[in-house]
């Protein structure tokens, strides 16, 4: 019985992480992609929107060698800033709490649009325990592509918890409940603030699975 979390936004956040993003594909690049560039990008997951920048850059496909060294690269940044000491991360500890709780007795899944060592290098600063499985964004994998992963061979019901409305689209086109996290993601669906307790979030999972 999978629960899915995403990560930015559902179980904290990390508030410069497009600035690094464009930086570090700046870094390998030789130029950052313009704001206006990554506003264009239609995909949720890194790989999708490092791929749709560089189509815009160099005119092809990316390949995984190409978004190994993003990767690479966005995590030496995040490593910069994000130090224990600067404390630049906002984990929302009702939720976070809850989710661990949820952990102790059900199938709990990070499934993120963060390539994988930047997804591993978040969930350590979030303190996120290192038993719950984390999937991260793969090459030509959206985020339905992940979920179906992080699914398969899992007996239901699922559920998939995130922050905006690319999260809800990829819970509907696989016809899983879906529990919102913050004010971005409207709906009928069930909607949770992003300080709410851990017992708020273990009713409203219970109540939507
Ligand atoms: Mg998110």
């Amino acid at each position: 019985m999978p629960i899915c979390f995403d990560l930015d936004g559902t179980l904290g956040h990390f508030s410069s992480g497009f600035v690094l993003l464009r930086e570090a594909l700046g870094e390998i690049w030789g130029q950052m992609p313009t704001l206006e560039e990554l506003r264009l990008c239609r995909g949720s997951t890194d790989w999708e929107i490092v791929a749709e920048l560089h189509q815009m850059r160099f005119g092809r496909n990316l390949d995984e060698t190409g978004y190994s060294a993003y990767e690479t690269a966005c995590v030496a940044r995040f490593r910069k800033v994000f130090t224990p000491e600067a404390r630049a991360a906002v984990g929302y500890e009702g939720i976070l709490l809850g989710m661990h709780r949820l952990a102790a007795t059900r199938r709990v899944w990070i499934v993120s649009g963060n390539a994988p060592e930047l997804l591993a290098f978040k969930a350590d600063v979030l303190g996120i325990d290192a038993a719950i499985p984390r999937l991260g964004s793969l090459p030509r994998h959206d985020r339905k592509d992940l979920l179906q992963r992080a699914l398969r061979g899992c007996p239901g019901p699922h559920l998939y918890l995130g922050d905006r409305p690319h999260d809800l689209a990829a819970a509907q086109a696989l016809g899983l409940p879906f529990v919102g996290i913050g004010g971005e993601v409207p709906g009928d669906h069930r909607n949770l603030p992003s300080d709410a307790g851990a017992e708020h979030l273990i009713a409203a999972v219970e109540a939507a699975l």
